[in-house]
């Protein structure tokens, strides 16, 4: 336990001097726990302590971490080979995901461009809406629209569609390309959305829809942008809006894809398809970095026959047979249980366990939807404070700005899921 320790705090050490972390400091302000191993759902710390993951790596765990069905796909394909490149050359895993995803989204669907992270995604599918604009012959139609407390990824295309004020646009000057904003859908989820609520959109893109190749958002769930759900109405009015000023739809699944909203996909609760797609996150189990951007045939048509002949974008990693394999794996292993019922089990055992903070004076809103269970509070709390008073309740969850919030795998029991629940609750409580 001693040399345990010693060498927990070692690592701790080297890792302030020599590593950068996400939207941190360098050093990072607050403690960084490092972990020697993860299995279903909890995570072991270096010092020997367990945590319960309420955050499922980022909504990407869903089956839970050491899963033998995944570990074994990436064995099987580990065998014939972990890489080759995409130029040139396919192989069976990219192949067989690549008809899955076809086969699981909406109709219009039809092809699928992989690439290695959510952000790149976006750039693809920013990409396509432009290079699709441009070989119509609208080559003025370069803009995207997008919705405040948005949030599609870091690199410069994604972050110019984020929410400008928690993506710091200012930061960045002139770097980043400057989009339209129109104010996210205040109608909750569930209930129908009125039309004075499109009222915003509808003026921007009857005003400005020449110069505009797409609408870009998150269906149902704004994630990182302050987990706000909304209408599902509001997608399918909208939906008719981008018919009608011909403008393309673009969603953003990296986070609510695969099962996290009670639905395979969050565009399933408005039965409406978008003409891209981009998935992430939750598409290998969590086991591995990949992304897809699914479009409709006539957009790979028209790009492929407009100038250049060829859509201008080709990763190194993409496709990586590693990472598809495991991705098939993941899917397969989803669609084959009744996860939707775990999906419902956990809303409701996360509804009962927050259900208490709803009375308290730091509180604004209690809300869930799915596997997700956010509460909110009136002012943000200080991270590292927090976090810290989390693992002594041996629980991963990492608060944001004024969102305490988890996202458990899907694996997760009722009662661990309280364990979370209960922990939440109580650092709230002691703020
Ligand atoms: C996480 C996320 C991204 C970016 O994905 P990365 O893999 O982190 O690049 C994009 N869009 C949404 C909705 C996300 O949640």
């Amino acid at each position: 336990m001693k040399h345990a320790e010693s060498e927990s705090r070692r690592l701790q050490r080297l890792d302030r001097e020599l590593v950068w972390h996400p939207y941190a400091a360098s050093p990072p302000r607050g403690e960084i726990f490092p972990v020697t191993g993860a299995s279903g759902v909890r995570l072991t710390l270096a010092d020997g302590r367990e945590l319960i993951d309420g955050m499922a790596s980022w909504w990407c765990a869903i089956h839970g971490y050491n899963h033998p069905v995944l570990n074994r796909a990436v064995q099987r394909q580990l065998q014939d080979m972990a890489h080759v490149m995409f130029g040139g050359l396919t192989h069976p895993p990219a192949v067989k995901l690549a008809e899955l995803l076809v086969r699981l989204t909406p109709e219009p669907l039809e092809r699928v461009f992989f690439s290695d992270s959510g952000s790149v995604a976006v750039e693809v599918a920013l990409k396509m809406a432009v290079q699709y604009q441009f070989a119509r012959g609208m080559p003025r139609k370069q803009k995207m629209v997008a919705l405040r407390g948005g949030y599609h990824g870091d690199t410069f295309g994604a972050m110019s569609v984020c929410d400008p004020v928690t993506g710091m646009h200012h930061l960045f000057g002139e770097v980043l390309a400057r989009q339209h904003f129109v104010a996210a859908p205040e109608t909750p989820f569930g209930q129908p959305c009125p039309e004075a609520e499109m009222r915003e959109i509808s003026d921007l893109l009857a005003e400005h829809h020449d110069e505009i190749a797409a609408v870009i958002l998150e269906p149902v769930v704004q994630g990182a942008g302050g987990m706000h759900f909304y209408s599902a109405d509001y997608l399918r009015k909208l939906r008719a809006l981008c018919d009608a000023f011909d403008v393309l739809l673009i969603f953003d699944e990296i986070a609510t894809g695969f099962g996290r909203t009670g639905k395979l996909f969050a565009l399933e609760h408005a039965q409406v398809a978008p003409d891209i797609l981009c998935l992430g996150k939750s598409l290998t189990g969590g086991y591995m970095t990949l992304a897809a951007t699914l479009c409709s045939e006539e957009i790979a048509t028209t790009i492929s026959q407009g100038e250049g002949g060829a859509f201008m974008h080709g990763p190194t990693f993409m496709g990586n047979p590693l990472a598809c394999a495991t991705a098939i794996a993941s899917i397969e292993l989803l669609i084959s249980q009744p996860w939707q019922r775990e999906v419902q089990r956990i809303e409701r055992a996360l509804q009962e366990g927050l259900a208490p903070a709803r009375s308290l004076a730091q509180v604004t809103d209690v809300r869930c939807l799915g596997a997700i269970g956010v509460i909110e509070l009136k002012q943000a709390a200080d991270l590292a404070t927090v976090q810290a008073k989390f693992v002594e309740h041996g629980v991963w969850v990492r608060p944001f700005g004024r969102l305490v919030y988890c996202m458990p795998p899907f694996i997760m029991n009722d009662a661990d899921i309280a364990r979370v629940t209960a922990a939440m609750v109580a650092v709230v409580s002691e703020l």
